[in-house]
């Protein structure tokens, strides 16, 4: 058994070695079941979808619930344990709309979650205003050890049904975590997680009207809630100039 897995087969260094993750799905999961599991996830969300009138992306966490609760030992994270979210979420255009649907129907004021987080809002418009290689910046280095912007003050997620992927790959099965060092989370647990970030990046590829779709890649661009949120504050500001 490779040492990165633990006893019942879950990879458990998976926050702090991303480049093993990847090694580690790669190795658990053959070419053939990722490529199979992808194509039935998308397809399976679109359907449920429609059936549900739900959104495609609503579907997949829907369908991604049922994988966890079907395959996996029963999560040992609770509410008020918040240690995840202190570690910088990065989310895709699709996801962000997700979040605020979620943020209008729980009647959360935006500007009141940018007031909260001004700290580190600040820290991001700083460097988006700078020449620096955005390409190329430690993003989750600028806001580590700091709350996430949609945390509550009870240490529970405001957004908890629409949480991005990040967020639901975080997750602990063995033990509770103690520390924000995450000591029990696991990823790369089901073949339907592995595989998450590429359905959502298709889906939001297929919803995508045809003149604006990029050359599909198998990835959308990922931003930090507080590269979101000042984007969000940018256009509500200069709609207000007009
Ligand atoms: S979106 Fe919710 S679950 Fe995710 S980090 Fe923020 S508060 Fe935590």
């Amino acid at each position: 058994m490779p040492a990165q897995v633990d006893n019942i087969g879950m990879f458990i260094r998976g926050m702090t070695q991303p480049d093993e993750l990847i090694k580690y799905i790669q190795a658990k999961f053959p070419e053939k079941e990722i490529q199979q599991a992808y194509a039935q996830m998308v397809e399976a969300s679109k359907a449920l979808a429609k059936d549900e009138k739900i959104t495609p992306l609503s579907a997949f966490w829907k369908l991604l619930e049922r994988s966890y609760q079907k395959k996996t030992p029963p999560m040992q994270c609770g509410e008020g344990c918040a240690h995840c979210c202190y570690t910088g979420v990065t989310l895709t255009q699709m996801e962000w709309d997700g979040v605020l649907n979620r943020a209008e129907k729980n009647g959360i004021d935006l500007n009141e979650i940018i007031e909260r987080s001004h700290r580190t809002i600040k820290k991001v418009r700083e460097v988006l205003q700078t020449k620096r290689n955005i390409e190329q910046m430690d993003w989750h280095n600028l806001v580590v050890n700091q709350p996430c912007p949609f945390l509550g003050e009870d240490q529970a997620c405001m957004v908890y049904e629409d949480r991005p992927l990040d967020c639901r790959m975080v997750v602990a099965y063995r033990g509770v975590c103690d520390s924000k060092k995450l000591e029990h989370a696991q990823r790369g647990v089901v073949v339907e997680e592995a595989i998450g970030s590429t359905v959502v990046a298709r889906l939001q590829h297929d919803q995508t009207p045809k003149f604006k779709r990029r050359k599909f890649q198998g990835t959308q661009p990922l931003r930090l809630f507080q590269h979101w949120l000042i984007l969000w504050q940018d256009r509500k500001s200069s709609k207000k100039k007009k």
